[in-house]
């Protein structure tokens, strides 16, 4: 299994089967920037993966965390000369090695990179021909985010919001009524493709997937 473009210069690698590694995207080209890195365990992996594609860890300028949960920042241990971004409620956690926070505690998990970086309000990134912005979605955890490119109408939504599902909001620092919040505010994004944290990507009918997941929590 290595990485497959799902969309032009956007390549998912998929975690293998019985893995609950996260999903992880390669915006690749000129620039070649991760979003999250799965767990650490799955980490050679990726490493090779991203060899097939001519990528050694050298070549990845950063590292975009969604949130600071281990199954989606374990990876990140192999770019130490990356710059490693996440929210700075998430990442200060991740940083101060939180078992419970990070679920390393609740899956068996014991790596944490260092975050060097923290989004602000209004973070964009500028990276091939995509503009990400990234925007603050807690719920899932007080420091989630999701990536949006506007003009692209991509949206990476970590573990906020799936195919079909919205995320867990019985962990660390989640609560529910914020998730709610969070799934409206994307809901009023011109999202045509979305790229979730686990499972499937989606390409079409993006919209009743938004209509069924802010039902999942009325
Ligand atoms: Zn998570």
């Amino acid at each position: 299994m290595a990485f497959r473009e799902i969309a032009r210069g956007v390549y998912m690698l998929a975690p293998q089967r019985g893995s609950f590694s996260s999903n992880i995207y390669l915006l690749g080209g000129k620039e070649n920037v991760l979003i999250d890195s799965g767990l650490a365990v799955d980490a050679g992996r990726l490493v090779s993966s991203l060899a097939i594609l001519g990528i050694l860890p050298k070549n990845i300028a950063m590292v975009l965390h969604t949130h600071g949960h281990c199954d989606h920042i374990g990876g990140s241990v192999r770019f130490p000369g990356s710059q490693l971004w996440m929210s700075r409620h998430d990442g200060r956690l991740v940083n101060a090695k939180d078992a419970s926070f990070t679920a390393c505690a609740m899956m068996g998990q014991g790596c944490y990179p260092k975050i060097g970086e923290f989004y602000s309000g209004t973070q964009v990134f500028s990276i091939n021909d995509y503009r990400l912005l990234a925007i603050e979605t807690p719920g899932h955890t007080r420091g989630s985010v999701c990536f949006y490119d506007a003009d692209a109408k991509v949206l990476f939504s970590g573990d906020t919001l799936f195919k079909g599902a919205v995320g867990r909001h019985d962990l660390a620092s989640g609560d529910k009524q914020e998730l709610a919040g969070s799934i409206a505010l994307l809901s009023g994004l011109d999202a045509k493709m979305l790229f979730p944290g686990h499972g499937q990507a989606l390409k079409e009918k993006t919209g009743e997937n938004f209509a069924l997941c802010n039902a999942l929590l009325d």
